[in-house]
């Protein structure tokens, strides 16, 4: 066993990026740290099934453990986690939840069940940077990046509170995925491992803004994890002002970027849009958009736009999305309205959290 507490487990000197939280931990690194321990091969799958449950908070806990390998870990690592510090229950089923981290930090993800699936929308960060003018999060700019392991652990609090087993993960709650890649890839990994709670990787989506180079990256990725695109205007213009921070990625190379995906994976990205009456529901914008999708590999989801206290953004009249998704049709571009869930618990990105931050929960 290693006695020096300044070795780190690979048996270096514990640098600034060894992390000191077990559930930092990449599942090479617990392995090899284990190993490093004198710890059997199989204690790795011990300890990752209790990293998986938020809940389990002290060393103590991990009973299948002997003693000796308890406490070497406790006098190395944390164990801290996410926990669960309000949920609100919607009159359609679909419950929110304010998730705290271990330095305070409070992030919102959301359960959705439906027919006896569930699915689970996770945050990626504590706020964002990108500051989209009809987003919430984007209001409140960004705190921090969440670790892999907050990430995935969401899905745990979830899964703990319906007593299901998660069928499908979305990546679209607050924050922007590709400016966290690393975690975000890790989460995705830690949910794809092989396990009774697995989830495939193609139930496994990510949603972008649309970071061009962290879409090539994730195109090469080995696993066929299933990425969608918030579009929400195929006109420059109208784009740069929606979502000012995608500027220096404009359509035309995110067009380029996105078939080249479509090429290697032969897999079909969503385009999320929200039409916003008066502001991309026109004639020219949807020529625009249909523009920009017809020919290639794609799937058009047309969301209800949650209006936002103050803003001037509205949705667009149901009938006006309903045209949208005829034009896009006769196109022969796939597209889907979706019925907007949970509006009463302001399940919109950011709103939970805005809400709760002002008046105290
Ligand atoms: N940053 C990523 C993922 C998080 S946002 C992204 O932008 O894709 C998840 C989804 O919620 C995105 O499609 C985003 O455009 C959408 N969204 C944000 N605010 C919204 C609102 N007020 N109404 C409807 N959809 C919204
Ligand atoms: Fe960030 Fe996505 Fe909201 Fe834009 S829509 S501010 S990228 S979370």
């Amino acid at each position: 066993m290693v006695e020096n507490s300044d070795v780190t487990p690979h048996g270096g000197a514990r640098g600034a990026n060894t992390p000191s939280n077990l559930r930092d931990l990449s599942h090479d690194e617990l392995a090899a740290m284990l190993t490093e321990l004198g710890a059997p091969a199989f204690r790795v799958k011990q300890v990752e099934g209790w990293l998986g449950r938020p809940e389990v908070t002290s060393f103590e806990a991990m009973t299948n453990l002997p003693k000796a390998l308890r406490e070497e870990l406790a006098a190395r690592y944390t164990l801290a986690s996410v926990e669960l510090a309000a949920t609100r229950v919607s009159k359609d089923g679909s419950r929110k939840y304010l998730v705290r981290c271990a330095d305070g930090v409070m992030v919102e993800c959301v359960g959705l069940p439906s027919s006896g699936r569930l699915s689970v929308c996770v945050s990626t960060q504590a706020g964002c940077a990108m500051g989209c003018a009809f987003c919430a999060t984007g209001r409140s700019g960004l705190t921090r990046s969440l670790s892999a392991r907050e990430i995935a652990d969401q899905v745990a609090v979830v899964r703990g509170d319906f007593g299901l087993r998660v069928s499908s993960v979305v990546f679209m709650g607050q924050g922007e995925p590709f400016a966290n890649y690393d975690a975000t890839l890790a989460a995705l990994r830690i949910l794809n491992a092989p396990g009774p709670e697995t989830i495939g990787a193609r139930h496994l989506t990510v949603s972008t803004c649309g970071v061009i180079p962290r879409i090539r990256q994730f195109s090469k990725e080995p696993e066929q994890f299933t990425l969608a695109i918030s579009l929400h205007s195929a006109v420059q213009q109208t784009r740069n002002a929606l979502m000012p921070a995608t500027r220096k990625y404009p359509l035309t190379r995110l067009h380029e970027v996105l078939e080249e995906y479509a090429e290697r994976t032969h897999r079909r990205p969503t385009y999320e849009f929200a039409p916003i009456d008066g502001v991309n529901d026109t004639n020219s914008e949807v020529e625009a958009l249909v523009d920009f999708c017809v020919g290639t590999l794609c799937h058009v989801n047309l969301i209800h736009l949650n209006a936002l206290e103050g803003s001037p953004l509205a949705p667009s009249p149901d009938a006006k999305v309903r045209s949208i998704r005829a034009r896009l049709e006769r196109a022969g571009i796939e597209a889907t309205i979706r019925e907007p869930r949970g509006q009463d618990i302001e399940a919109a990105c950011g709103q939970l959290r805005q809400r709760l931050e002002g008046v105290g929960f």
